[in-house]
């Protein structure tokens, strides 16, 4: 089948996990492709850093890498709060941290890239640059919630914990990372920061896009992919998995189209297909962010139970279903 890999440039800008993962994928294919981020190795990136193993794994035997070499922690069993609700406990099916600051490393180690920011002029360039969309552009109607998040050493809970705030202003979690801990916060309502541990290594926060913009995933000859287009999930904030598989689609569309405008086309198809939920998931937040509890939300569980589950918690409706309505 034809495809355009000896007939254009690609630019890559950001090379966060979305972004990293499509350099290597399609350097090792022979595209013609840099990548471009202007951050400096040190950066620490605010993210909680948890995932399923078996999905990274799964991922990183495309491009040849085993994600043993980056797990942090592995989770045996999560506490899910509320304020209201109490705590319900959760087996875990490969939930688990990682080192995603290394992850990235070696994802990029020996491909062709620049620290500095992407050049606009390019036959193809993707928008890997997270919740700036800054080659994209402004989305309508977007929402970010501003996320903080601490490393220490000492936490509430000692395997994985998360909470909901109340009128889906947000989430707190607590997240072991090998003998510390990532303990953050994302909301809508910056008061929920204090709720914060006083003891602290470090500090560090950015917003994070909770709407999928699937529809806005593309112009001209710009193709987002990642949170860039929203690859994140409305109710837990899991964003680095869903961002990998936005590239993955991507490569596999480079590979399969003779012309840009198809494989904008699938792409755009398919990616519409992988995040369905999302949407539905958004519209489940809104509900709550809008006072809307009641019967109704029982029709949201079916997608609910898949992104959990599809995170590596084992969740059962049944314990949970009392506070959803
Ligand atoms: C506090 C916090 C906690 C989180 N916790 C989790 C979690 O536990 N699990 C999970 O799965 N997800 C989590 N997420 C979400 C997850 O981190 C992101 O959704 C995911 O990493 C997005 O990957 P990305 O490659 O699309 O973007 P990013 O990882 O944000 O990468 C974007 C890159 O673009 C670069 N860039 C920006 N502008 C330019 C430019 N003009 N030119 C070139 N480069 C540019 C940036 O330097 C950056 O490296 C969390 C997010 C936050 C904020």
């Amino acid at each position: 089948m034809p495809n355009i890999k000896g007939s254009i440039l690609i630019t890559i800008a950001g090379l966060g996990s979305s972004g990293a993962y499509l350099l290597r994928r399609l350097s090792q294919d022979g595209f013609g492709v840099t990548g471009y981020d202007p951050k400096p190795d040190s950066y620490y990136i605010p993210c909680g850093y948890a995932l399923k193993f078996q999905e990274l794994a799964k991922i990183l035997a495309n491009v040849g890498m085993e994600a043993d070499r980056y797990v942090l922690s592995m989770g045996k069993e999560i506490t899910i709060g509320g304020e209201s609700t109490g705590d319900f406990r959760f087996n875990l099916t490969g939930l688990c941290t990682v080192d995603k600051n290394l992850l990235e490393k070696d994802l990029v180690s020996g491909l062709r890239r620049e620290r500095r920011k992407a050049p606009s002029s390019s036959d193809m360039l993707i928008d890997a640059t997270g919740v700036s969309r800054y080659y994209l552009g402004p989305a309508r109607d977007d929402f970010a919630m501003y996320a903080r998040e601490v490393v220490t050493v000492r936490s509430t809970h000692q395997d994985f914990y998360m909470s909901y705030f109340p009128s889906g202003k947000g989430y707190y979690w607590e997240f072991p990372i090998g003998d510390r801990f990532h303990v953050g916060v994302g909301t809508s309502d910056p008061e929920y920061f204090r709720m914060l541990p006083a003891e602290r290594e470090r500090v560090v926060g950015r917003k994070i896009r909770l709407k999928p913009l699937l529809d806005q995933a593309a112009r001209g000859n710009v193709i987002g992919i990642g949170e860039a287009i929203g690859t994140v999930s409305p109710i837990t904030g899991e964003g680095i998995i869903p961002s990998m598989k936005s590239a993955e689609i991507l490569y596999q569309c480079l590979r399969n189209h003779g012309e840009i405008e198809r494989v904008v086309e699938n792409y755009l198809c398919r990616i519409r297909e992988e995040f369905s939920r999302y949407p539905r998931l958004f519209e489940l937040l809104q509900r709550f962010r809008s006072g809307r509890k009641g019967i109704g939300n029982i029709r949201f569980a079916r997608e609910a139970i898949h992104d959990l589950r599809g995170f590596g918690i084992d969740f059962r409706l049944w314990k949970v279903a009392s506070s959803l309505i």
